[in-house]
């Protein structure tokens, strides 16, 4: 993998993916809402030496300005690789304002609401101020339809998968990864997964050939995937797993059906107890269980 810049050489996100790609798993890239989640997220990465991305919406930026300052710290002390990104960041002001003041190791520079042109020209721009302090950029090529929590929903727009000409403009733009448009959605694809046939998995593949180490592989929308879905999508050079709903949901059920009976402190370690013990089974999946040098 080559680096954009000598100062990223030792950039955790990078490493972490950089390790994954040369040892053909991948790694979960994981959204925390609260720090019971990050907690839960932190525990399941030390039990199962397992790298992990801890991932925060600029949204809960704004709402609980205090986590990032709790994952950046447990991304210092924990005895596994770690690393902190913010995801989907649309706002070119408030990305300036993110890189400039947190401790942050990539970006998700998400300029898709723009048009083509405008969209590649604003993530070149802030990808070489990103890279000036040592921070990793994402970027996501085509569209990836639906919404997510404060995320500028694209769904009035088509859905446009990924041409090999996106791949190689925003490579020349200077991003470290690439979050394709497969067929993947954000939101939900219903309880049996993506259709048959909804994810491109030929067009994953075809894109990771293309691209020949030159930037590492993200894949966005990845709720209600089920194992196989997920392992074949590594198979086809994905590394950085977006994850949300896939581990949050059983500790979502746990507040739905049991806040009205359990004490406080004891819903917050059920809570915890079911997301550490879901995401340890999805790092199983994904085969980054035990690869924590
Ligand atoms: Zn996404």
């Amino acid at each position: 993998m080559k680096y954009s810049m000598a100062g990223l050489k030792n950039n955790r996100t990078l490493r972490i993916l950089n390790a994954a790609a040369e040892g053909n798993y991948g790694v979960l890239a994981a959204i925390a809402y609260n720090i019971e989640q990050l907690t839960a997220l932190v525990r399941a990465a030390e039990a199962k030496r397992s790298p992990l991305i801890i991932q925060l919406f600029p949204s809960t930026l704004t709402q609980l300005p205090l986590l990032a300052h709790a994952a950046a710290q447990a991304v210092k002390t924990a005895s596994v690789p770690l690393s902190l990104h913010i995801d989907h960041a649309q706002d070119e002001a408030h990305i300036r304002e993110i890189i400039a003041t947190l401790p942050v190791d990539s970006v998700m520079v998400d300029m898709s609401h723009y048009d083509e042109a405008e969209n590649l020209a604003k993530t070149e721009r802030l990808t070489r101020e990103c890279h000036a302090r040592g921070i990793a950029v994402e970027a996501e090529s085509g569209r990836i339809n639906g919404g997510e929590d404060g995320i500028a929903d694209t769904g009035d727009l088509e859905a446009l998968f990924t041409s090999p000409e996106d791949v190689d403009n925003f490579i020349s733009a200077g991003v470290d990864i690439l979050a394709p448009s497969v067929g993947n959605v954000h939101g939900d694809y219903g309880p049996a997964g993506p259709a048959e046939g909804q994810i491109h998995f030929d067009r994953l593949e075809a894109i990771d050939k293309q691209i020949d180490k030159r930037v590492l592989v993200a894949l966005h929308g990845t709720n209600d995937f089920p194992p196989e879905v997920m392992g074949r999508c590594i198979r086809a050079g994905a590394v950085k797993l977006n994850v949300n709903k896939l581990l949050l949901e059983v500790g979502n059920e746990v507040l739905r059906k049991e806040a009205a009976t359990l004490p406080l402190v004891r819903l917050i370690d059920r809570q915890m107890e079911v997301v550490q013990r879901e995401t340890e089974r999805w790092m199983d999946v994904v085969g980054s269980s035990g690869r924590a040098a």
